[in-house]
């Protein structure tokens, strides 16, 4: 038996006893872990920051707002997915119905590198929650991060491993898709959930994939250009641009267009640390792709791209078709082109193969609420960026290559639950249809009614 198969096999005991306790004594358990990691922030946000190169500052911001999520994880379980009374409908009005969200079994989490733990715990917290057990598996880049969160589960609820850590590289990952868990929550490119999502396919695992982004921010002519030069500088270029969800496009209307450039370009600067080795290269060739195809590097360019750091680097009318403006860069760098009217903008955000979020600045808030509801997109912010990723009850996940399902909010936790409809017969029903004697004049009153139903 391999590592991971034992590993799971020990989940699966455990998920026993955590799904057969009540959502308050979870609750208990999930806040004692949380209070775990509330009290070690500083020591886990220097583990991220020498894994990942990100600011210690950075690191502690990602480590607070996966903390708030878990704590209304903890908090609203009960409340969302416990037996509750629905309507029985005409039919069957002899019947009490009730509906339960159930906990699957055991799930396997296979997180990425650039938030080691608010994009795993999006789905960790959610699904230990909803009563499961969780394997999780690590980036490759990160995986003393993950075992970190591990052992702090052990050193707050020992007794049953009901989340452990597996670590190695995609191979673990390819491993525990197949092992037999009973749901795979997948973050990362969707070039691997690709292979994740062919490889449940053989065992019908169902899966959830949290997938990259290429995010639009739309400025409109009547935007506080100060605001939104200052938003578009921190979703571009923190954390080094590796942000699923940063900002990677903006469009302009054409009348501030100048404006916004040159408000923008104040605020690019500071060199940073890329997590990986490969991904300079990768911001390069889009740099060298968007600049060959006629594009601007108003600041910046190849040169801001060294073997481990990247310089912010902002480039101007940049053709719709170079791989700056298709593909997720995952750098510091912002194609920032102008649009005739916000209709235009519209357009081409929604023209992405991916659709993760998005960001619309306009001083007339009703018509940036208007706008979002028009983006292909899982979430937007107006007048901010990453505004939905602090806020613990909205779902959040994207359409396309952006990937499928959702982690946090209401929705997260029925995510990693199987919906159970029970009906309990209070009283036999006047007109009992369901039965093989069945009265001919009992079904001729009943169509009538049909018909006086659905038939007007
Ligand atoms: P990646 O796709 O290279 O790897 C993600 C994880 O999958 C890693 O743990 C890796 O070891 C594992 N893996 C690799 N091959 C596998 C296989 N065949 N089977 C199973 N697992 C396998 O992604 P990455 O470079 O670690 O992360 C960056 C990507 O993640 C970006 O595209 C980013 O946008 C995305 N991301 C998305 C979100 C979100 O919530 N939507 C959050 C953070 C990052």
């Amino acid at each position: 038996m391999t590592e991971v198969q034992a590993t799971v096999e020990k989940a699966r005991s455990a998920a026993r006893w955590w799904g057969g306790l009540s959502h308050n004594e979870r609750r208990s358990r999930l806040l004692a872990w949380k209070r775990h990691i509330a009290r070690h922030i500083g020591e886990l946000s220097a583990l991220i920051a020498e894994e990942t190169g990100k600011p210690q500052d950075d690191a502690a911001l990602e480590v607070m707002l996966a903390v708030e999520h878990l704590d209304w994880a903890a908090r609203h379980a009960g409340k969302v997915l416990g037996r509750h009374k629905v309507p029985s409908g005409m039919l069957a009005a002899n019947h009490v119905a009730t509906l339960e969200y159930l906990p699957l079994g055991v799930i396997g989490v296979i997180g990425p590198w650039n938030y080691p733990v608010y994009t795993p715990l999006g789905s960790v917290s959610y699904a230990l929650a909803a009563g499961n057990a969780v394997v999780f598996k690590p980036s490759e880049h990160t995986p003393r991060t993950g075992a970190w969160l591990a052992d702090a589960w052990a050193a707050a609820v020992p007794g049953e491993p009901v989340l452990q850590a597996v670590l190695g590289d995609g191979s673990v990952g390819a491993e525990l898709t197949w092992s037999g868990v009973d749901k795979v929550a997948f973050t990362g490119s969707a070039a691997t959930a690709r292979k994740v999502m062919a490889t449940c396919a053989e065992t019908l695992t169902p899966l959830v994939v949290e997938g990259g982004g290429k995010d639009a921010m739309i400025v409109a002519a009547d935007a506080d250009l100060d605001a939104a030069a200052r938003a578009a500088a921190f979703g571009g270029f923190g954390n080094a641009g590796q942000t699923c969800a940063g900002v990677e496009r903006v469009y302009v209307e054409r009348s501030v267009y100048p404006e916004f450039l040159l408000r923008l370009s104040a605020l690019a600067v500071g060199e940073q640390t890329m997590t990986t080795p490969e991904q300079p290269a990768i911001v390069r060739a889009h740099v060298e792709d968007a600049v060959s195809r006629g594009g601007r590097a108003v600041v910046g360019g190849p040169s801001s791209i060294t073997d481990s750091t990247v310089a912010p680097v902002v480039l101007a009318e940049v053709p719709e078709d170079s791989i700056a403006v298709t593909e997720e860069t995952f750098g510091p760098t912002l194609v920032v082109n102008p649009v005739d009217d916000i209709g235009e903008a519209i357009r081409l955000t929604n023209a992405s193969k991916y659709g993760l979020a998005a960001s619309i600045f306009s001083k007339d808030s009703h018509r940036a609420t208007g706008i979002a509801r028009k983006l292909r997109t899982g979430a937007a912010s107006v007048n901010a960026v990453l505004g939905f990723a602090g806020v613990p009850s909205l779902p959040f996940g994207g359409v396309g290559d952006s990937g499928f399902g959702r982690i946090h909010g209401a929705d997260g936790l029925r995510e990693f639950s199987r919906a159970q409809a029970v009906t309990r017969q209070r009283f036999a029903a006047p007109m009992d249809l369901m039965r093989l004697d069945r009265d001919p004049k009992v079904m001729q009153r009943a169509l009538k009614l049909f018909h006086f139903r659905h038939g007007r």
